[in-house]
């Protein structure tokens, strides 16, 4: 017992020393105030994150990454399932042993939709999706004692934003927030209704993008297919602008619902090579019944018509579908309709989500919730499909030859990259091809599927 004491008395001082150090070494050599940004959740949020990353950066904080103590963590936060939201309460608990005295500042999406619950977890402020970026000024008046007044901006405003972390690809924000109140969903509550940036703002983005010498961007919103401005224009009208700009030489459309995927849009990816052939297209579910539970607007038989369309234009296109299982009144014969009807359509991969009940919808008022138990199942069997679809598409795919952007990040002593319909190769490490656009053959498939060059 004596000996337990001992160690935790030794400890409690090992602790006060280092901080002491800490705090003694900071004043000494770094008089400035240190931030982590820490980004939870989709591509919008690490747009967002990297905006607040460079305007922190420009007022003079000290930017740490990694797990490295700071004067403050922010922590750009998702509550698109149960578990992003554990995973943000874990991340507080780590980020206040790393440093106690830090300052924990919660933005996005769970701050937005669970203020008191977050308020429990020793946290020192929470703004939601609006005001996110203002964290900014607030960060300015608590350490640099600034004290400027802070305007309460209007609901459903717009904040551009774009990150340059990967240097090869940039997250565009386009648009935000979405109209279509699917019954399952709370991003629309946590991110509000449906507004875009303006397309003049957007290109002369891409062209900041492109001056840092990044060659692919990918646009981000919650609803990137919504896209609409002021003066009517719409997503089609927004790419038409987007390929003109010199020096961009890829264009991904991230996430697209399948009645905002225009022919006019498919036909303009047929025509221009920088707009890659590579769609992700939710689906839900294959089963019609449980398609109009969660509010979706489209049965099954559109979809499948969406893809068709999609490949008889742009036959190498890959084409991923998101999948939700388990959603409450999903029997064994939905849920076999959902996997035949995946099995029987040209789609290349899927993304599979179990049913999560988010408090405040409709569907978690729902009677008949599925078990735990069950949607892991479902999910299994949905990943061995998609691993099936991903290997068969991979394989359609040998032999031919496609322009491969190689990312800057190092694996094991390869780099990786992608081809214009999301293939993944690999490439013996070389620090010069790093950013650049190369022509390969695919031709060998390593252990993981993954082609391999020499
Ligand atoms: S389309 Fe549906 S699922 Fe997607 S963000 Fe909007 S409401 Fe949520």
């Amino acid at each position: 017992m004596a000996d337990i004491k001992a160690k935790k008395y030794s400890y409690n001082i090992f602790c006060l020393m280092y901080h002491y150090f800490y705090y003694l070494c900071k004043m000494i050599n770094d008089k400035t105030s240190s931030v982590s940004i820490k980004t939870l959740g989709c591509k919008l949020n690490f747009s967002e994150s990297a905006t607040i990353e460079q305007k922190l950066a420009q007022k003079g904080f000290v930017i740490k990454t990694g797990y490295q103590a700071a004067d403050c963590y922010i922590i750009n936060s998702c509550a698109v399932t149960e578990n992003s939201e554990k995973k943000c309460r874990q991340l507080i608990h780590r980020l206040k042993q790393i440093n106690p005295q830090s300052k924990i500042i919660i933005i996005g999406c769970y701050g937005a939709l669970k203020h008191s619950e977050l308020l429990q977890n020793q946290v020192d402020m929470i703004l939601g999706n609006n005001d996110k970026m203002q964290v900014v000024d607030y960060l300015e008046q608590i350490f640099h004692h600034n004290p400027q007044a802070i305007e309460k901006l209007p609901k459903d405003s717009f904040f551009s934003a774009y990150s340059l972390h990967e240097r090869t690809r940039s997250f565009l924000k386009i648009q935000d927030g979405c109209d279509y109140h699917c019954t399952y969903c709370t991003v629309w509550k946590a991110r509000g209704n449906s507004r875009s940036d303006s397309i003049e703002n957007v290109v002369n983005n891409a062209k900041k993008i492109v001056a840092n010498d990044i060659k692919e961007i990918i646009l981000s919103g919650v609803n990137i297919g919504d896209f609409r401005t002021e003066k009517g224009e719409n997503f089609y009208q927004l790419l038409q602008q987007l390929v003109q700009v010199e020096g961009l030489e890829r264009i991904r459309i991230s996430s697209i619902e399948p009645n905002l995927l225009t022919q006019e849009i498919i036909d303009l990816a047929g025509e221009n090579h920088k707009i890659l052939p590579h769609f992700h297209i939710p689906l839900q579910s294959g089963n019609n019944r449980i398609l109009s539970l969660m509010r979706r607007k489209y049965q099954r038989e559109f979809f499948a018509d969406k893809i068709q369309q999609v490949k008889a234009c742009l036959p190498h296109a890959c084409i991923a579908a998101d999948v939700i299982v388990g959603f409450p009144t999903e029997t064994e014969d939905d849920f076999e309709d959902t996997y035949q009807f995946l099995d029987s359509i040209p789609v290349n991969m899927l993304h599979i989500f179990p049913y999560s009940q988010r408090p405040d919808t409709i569907a978690a008022n729902m009677e008949g919730q599925i078990s735990q138990g069950v949607k892991n199942q479902r999910v299994k069997k949905l990943i061995a499909l998609s691993d099936k679809k991903k290997l068969a598409f991979y394989q359609e795919n040998q032999g031919k030859t496609y322009p491969v952007l190689v990312e800057h990040k190092k694996e094991n002593g390869f780099l990786y990259g992608f081809t214009p319909n999301y293939i993944k190769v690999k490439f013996p490490y070389q620090s010069h091809i790093a950013n650049q656009i190369i022509s390969v053959t695919l031709s060998q498939l390593d252990s993981n599927n993954i082609y391999i060059t020499k």
